[in-house]
């Protein structure tokens, strides 16, 4: 069996769908996974006044220990989105959740599996997030900034013991799984070209200087009464808005899209997460305009007194 995080998201194939815990993509499916086992998240946020992220990571690793101990010699692999939980809400934890996670793995010697789909090629700051904390995962899995988003590729590495115990000349022994356009060329230049611009620019120190400029952008939005909770890391933003309209993330998509922005909150979460080329200016653009809709429509449900209203 497999071990992952509550509020995980894996993809939507059958077998990550099985460790993706969003009821809204798995429900339907239900009768067609495999039942995986869920560890409680080590969200920052769940920290009790006067404990540090640090606190709320130890207890989510304790919580963990008693799932392995009770399912001994039944679980494969944890796996587990290094740092941020993407579709969870931009959930961000600390980085010691992931050392314990793989002091646990080795003691228990189950596999420990990093989905890096959202957060490799430097978006939390480092190349991968798991740097961050020091650790080598058994398995890593990679899509999206492996081609800067320009065209579909993934791939999964893994340690030499285990890919060998995968591999024989023998087609019926060897690992045979695989789909039409596996190790497309095109896909596989631009990945290329997105590596030679890692190697021979410093993106990581630049994207360090950008944050922090975009940071000092955003201490009057960070400071409004409705905005709780405002996060970053790397070259990720979000906060949670306090609003009573239920349709909050419609609502704010289509006044962004109103102003030439592209912005999709996932529920009150609202989050920054753009491209690594993307000017001061332009980001400043996007703060003014996601100040204005927050505005906007925290007016709208005034006038409304506290009921959504449906906007033009
Ligand atoms: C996007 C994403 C996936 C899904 O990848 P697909 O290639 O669409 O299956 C899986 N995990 C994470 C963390 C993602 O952000």
């Amino acid at each position: 069996r497999f071990i992952s995080l509550e509020n995980s998201y894996h993809g939507e194939t059958v077998g990550a769908l099985a460790v993706t815990d969003v009821p809204l993509f798995s429900s339907t499916y239900a009768g067609l996974l495999k039942p995986g086992l869920r560890a409680p998240s080590p969200d920052a946020r769940r920290a009790l006044p006067g404990e540090s992220a640090a606190d709320a990571a130890r207890k989510a690793i304790q919580a963990l220990e008693n799932l392995l101990t009770k399912h001994a010699g039944e679980v494969a692999a944890v796996i587990v989105e290094p740092l941020v939980q993407g579709a969870a809400g931009m959930v961000m934890y600390d980085p010691l959740y992931l050392s314990e996670l793989r002091r646990l793995c080795d003691q228990y010697q189950v596999h420990l599996i990093a989905d890096e789909i959202a957060v490799g090629f430097g978006r939390t700051g480092s190349l991968f997030a798991y740097q961050q904390a020091d650790i080598t995962p058994d398995f890593l899995c990679l899509s999206k900034g492996i081609t800067g988003g320009f065209l579909p590729l993934s791939c999964v590495l893994t340690s030499s013991p285990i890919y060998q115990a995968f591999y024989h000349d023998d087609v019926t022994r060897g690992f045979l799984h695989s789909h039409s356009y596996t190790g497309n060329a095109l896909a596989c230049a631009a990945a290329l070209a997105v590596l030679d611009i890692f190697a021979e620019e410093d993106v990581l120190a630049a994207n360090a200087d950008k944050a922090q400029r975009f940071n000092s952008m955003m201490t009057d939005l960070q400071a409004r009464p409705d905005v709780r909770n405002f996060r970053h890391k790397g070259m990720i933003w979000a906060f949670e808005v306090d609003t009573s309209r239920a349709d909050f993330a419609q609502a704010c998509f289509a006044a962004m899209l109103r102003r030439s922005c592209l912005l999709r909150p996932i529920g009150n979460t609202v989050y920054f997460m753009p491209p690594y080329m993307i000017t001061d200016e332009e980001m400043a653009f996007l703060i003014a305009a996601t100040a204005a809709t927050l505005e906007e429509l925290a007016r709208a449900s005034n006038t409304a007194d506290g009921q959504s209203i449906a906007l033009p």
